[in-house]
C-alpha cells in the first residue's frame, strides 16, 4: 500500500514538473528581447498558435507582427508587442504573409490564414496603419477535413501566388490565387498526401521548393510547382528516431533567407522546448539546436508556430529576428495567457556560431 502511495505521489510530481517551467533540454540558450501582449483567450487555453511578420520596406521600425488566436481571430502587434488591431475572423490556426500581392491595380501585403470555423481560407489586406481588412474573395471550402497548416508560395517566374493548406489527416491542398474582376478567386490545382498529421510548412521561392513537417515523423521536401513531382524527399535527421535532439511534435517551420541560396531552415521541436537549425542548401544538413530561456522575458515552452526573417527590422534587429509562440507565458511567477516572443537573430547567430 505504502509503495502504491509513493508511486502515485511520484507520478503526480513528475506530471507537475512536465507542465511547469523546468527545462527539457541542455541546449545553448538565447533570450527574448520582447514579448507580445497575451492573446485575448483565457489563461490555460491553448490559443496563440502561429505568427508572421511584415517588414515595412519604407519604415522598418513600423513593421507588424501578426499572430493567430485560434479561438477568435488575428491580432496585429507592433515591434514592442503592443496590439495595434484585432480582427475576429474566426478560429484561424496558421497565418502567413505574401508581400506585394497584386490585386488589380493595387499592391499590398496579403495575409492568409487557415480558418477552422468553416474549414476555409481567409484572406485580408494588411493596411499601413496595421488594420486587417477582409478583401473581396470567393469563399472556398477545403476538402481535407479540419484545416490546419498554412503558407504561401510565390512562383517568381510566372508571378503566380499559391496557398498551401494542410489537414490533420495528412493531406495538403495547393490553391492558385487569381484576381478576377476585383475578387480573389482560389482554384484548387494540386493535392499532396502524407501518412499522418501535418502542420508546419514553408516555401523557398528561389528554389521552388516547399518544406512540410509531418508532426510525429519528420520534414519532407517537395517540388512547389504544380507540374512538379508529388514524390517528396525526406530530410535526414529531422525525425525523433534519427535525431535525439528532436522530440515530436515537429511544429512550426520557417526559413532564414540569405543571398546566393544560403540560409537556414528552422523547426520548432515542441516536445523538448527547442528549435532545430538545418542548412537551407540541399541536402539540408542538421546544424544544431537552441532554446529560449528565462531573462527579463520568460523563457519559451512547447512552441507551435515560428517565423524568422533575415530582413533588417529597424535598429534593434539589423540581421532580422525570430518570433515564436510560447505555450506557457509567465509574468514573474504568475501564469497568464499565451503570447509570442521576439528574439534578435544576432543572438542566435552568436550562440550557435553560424553566419
Ligand atoms: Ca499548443
Ligand atoms: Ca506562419
Ligand atoms: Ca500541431
Ligand atoms: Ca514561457
Ligand atoms: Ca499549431
Ligand atoms: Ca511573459
Amino acid at each position: 500500500m505504502k509503495l502504491v502511495n509513493t508511486f502515485i505521489y511520484l507520478s503526480i510530481t513528475i506530471t507537475a514538473f512536465n507542465c511547469s517551467n523546468q527545462p527539457k533540454n541542455n541546449f545553448p540558450a538565447v533570450f527574448a528581447n520582447k514579448e507580445t501582449e497575451p492573446v485575448i483567450s483565457g489563461i490555460g487555453d491553448d490559443a496563440a498558435d502561429d505568427p508572421a511578420i511584415w517588414v515595412n520596406p519604407s519604415n522598418p521600425e513600423i513593421s507588424y507582427i501578426i499572430g493567430t488566436d485560434k479561438k477568435k481571430g488575428l491580432a496585429v502587434y507592433n515591434l514592442d508587442g503592443k496590439i495595434v488591431s484585432f480582427n475576429p475572423v474566426g478560429r484561424v490556426n496558421n497565418v502567413d504573409i505574401q508581400d506585394d500581392f497584386e490585386f488589380g491595380n493595387n499592391k499590398f501585403p496579403l495575409v492568409g490564414a487557415s480558418n477552422r470555423s468553416d474549414s476555409s481560407l481567409t484572406f485580408l489586406q494588411l493596411k499601413d496603419n496595421g488594420e486587417l481588412l477582409e478583401i473581396p474573395q470567393q469563399k472556398i471550402k477545403c476538402d481535407i477535413g479540419d484545416v490546419y497548416g498554412f503558407c504561401f508560395y510565390h512562383n517568381i517566374k510566372t508571378n503566380i501566388t499559391y496557398a498551401f493548406v494542410s489537414g490533420k489527416g495528412g493531406k495538403v491542398e495547393q490553391w492558385e490565387l487569381k484576381v478576377i474582376e476585383g475578387e480573389l478567386i482560389p482554384k484548387l490545382v494540386r493535392v499532396l498526401s502524407l501518412p499522418s498529421q501535418i502542420e508546419g510548412m514553408v516555401a523557398d521561392a528561389e528554389n521552388e521548393v516547399i518544406y512540410i513537417a509531418e508532426e510525429d515523423f519528420g520534414i519532407w521536401r517537395y517540388d512547389a510547382n504544380i507540374d512538379g513531382t508529388n514524390q517528396p524527399e525526406k530530410i535526414k535527421n529531422t525525425s525523433p528516431s534519427e535525431n535525439k535532439n528532436i522530440v515530436d511534435d515537429i511544429e512550426g517551420l520557417s526559413m532564414y533567407f540569405q543571398p546566393n541560396g544560403k540560409g537556414y531552415l528552422i523547426a520548432s521541436s515542441q516536445g523538448n522546448d527547442s528549435y532545430a537549425i538545418f542548412n537551407r542548401e540541399y541536402p539540408n544538413n542538421y546544424i544544431g539546436s537552441f532554446a529560449i530561456k528565462d531573462s527579463i522575458v520568460d523563457g519559451v515552452q512547447e512552441t507551435d508556430g515560428i517565423h524568422v526573417t533575415s530582413s533588417p527590422v529597424g535598429n534593434s534587429y539589423p540581421q532580422g529576428l525570430l518570433i515564436v509562440q510560447d505555450g506557457f507565458n509567465y509574468d514573474g511567477e504568475t501564469k497568464t495567457s499565451q503570447n509570442f516572443k521576439i528574439v534578435d537573430w544576432r543572438m542566435i547567430q552568436k550562440t550557435m556560431k553560424i553566419r
